[in-house]
């Protein structure tokens, strides 16, 4: 008899813990977040012996995806303090991006009443200073990235993040929320650990931001790979996989620097769902 009632009560929490998981299963909103705006010196830069000494427009976008279990950053552009500087952030290579923060990203973030402690879980496409800028705004939020960056030693042999910013270390694909509405997908090549993210939304369907797997269309369409690379062959491999992602799940491709395309989406306070 006690068995039984345990079996009862076993499959009654089952039952409960299942219906639960379904009520907290997938992305309902995408925030496409402005996080820089810059104009490279010559777009050669990334893609050698094409375009030289041509300029281009370039666009920097963070996204802000609520997920039924927590909200989720990808990306986190340029540093906010940039946004005091009149003149913009320089490069060391005038050929490079100067780039310009119109809105911080702490603001856009207050218009959507998102509060930094509020965000569940991080990630970065890479640890390029475009993409890691505010990183360090949610000391608390986890962080998803591959091993092989966070181990990639940086600048005077420097760690790549602080030590005590809560991590979790990848090595391959992580499906974040268990639910497949939300995939790191591991892209090795610009950076040793670069990463993408695939995203399905209810009704806008699936999207793969690319971070800088590629930098603009024509690069796409060329599979042209930049000159500050670290590994070419691993670039052109990621660039099949994301392909190969694109058609088997019939999913856009949003190309984070692809100023031409960030003028066709719809910006945070508007979202996707
Ligand atoms: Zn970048």
């Amino acid at each position: 008899m006690k068995r039984s009632i345990g079996f009862a009560a076993a499959l009654l929490s089952g039952v409960l813990s299942a219906s639960a998981a379904q009520a907290q299963s997938g992305v309902e909103k995408l925030y496409v977040l402005n996080c820089g705006e810059g104009v490279a010196g010559d777009i050669s830069r990334w893609s050698p012996g094409v375009n030289e000494g041509k300029s281009m427009d370039f666009s920097d976008n963070c996204y802000l995806i609520k997920h039924a279990q927590g909200w989720f950053l990808w990306d986190t552009g340029i540093a906010d303090a940039v946004a005091a500087m009149p003149d913009g952030l320089a490069p060391a290579d005038p050929k490079a991006v100067t780039w310009h923060r119109p809105k911080t990203l702490a603001s856009q973030l207050e218009q959507i009443g998102v509060k930094p402690s509020d965000i569940k879980g991080m990630a970065v496409s890479h640890t390029h200073p475009d993409h890691i800028g505010n990183v360090e705004m949610f000391p608390t939020t986890m962080l998803y990235v591959q091993k092989a960056e966070y181990d990639w030693p940086g600048a005077n042999n420097q760690p790549r993040f602080k030590k005590e910013h809560p991590v979790t270390l990848l090595e391959g694909d992580r499906d974040v929320f268990g639910d497949g509405s939300v995939t790191i997908l591991s892209t090795p090549g610009h950076t040793p650990g670069h990463q993408s993210l695939l995203v399905k939304l209810p009704k806008t369907g699936e999207i793969v931001l690319s971070g800088d797997a590629v930098h603009f269309k024509s690069n796409w369409d060329n599979r042209g790979v930049p000159g500050n690379n670290f590994n070419k062959d691993e670039t052109l491999a990621s660039m099949q996989k994301i392909a190969d992602t694109l058609t088997k799940d019939k999913a856009q491709l949003w190309i984070n620097h692809d100023k031409a395309q960030r003028d066709t989406l719809k910006m945070a306070p508007e979202f996707y769902d």
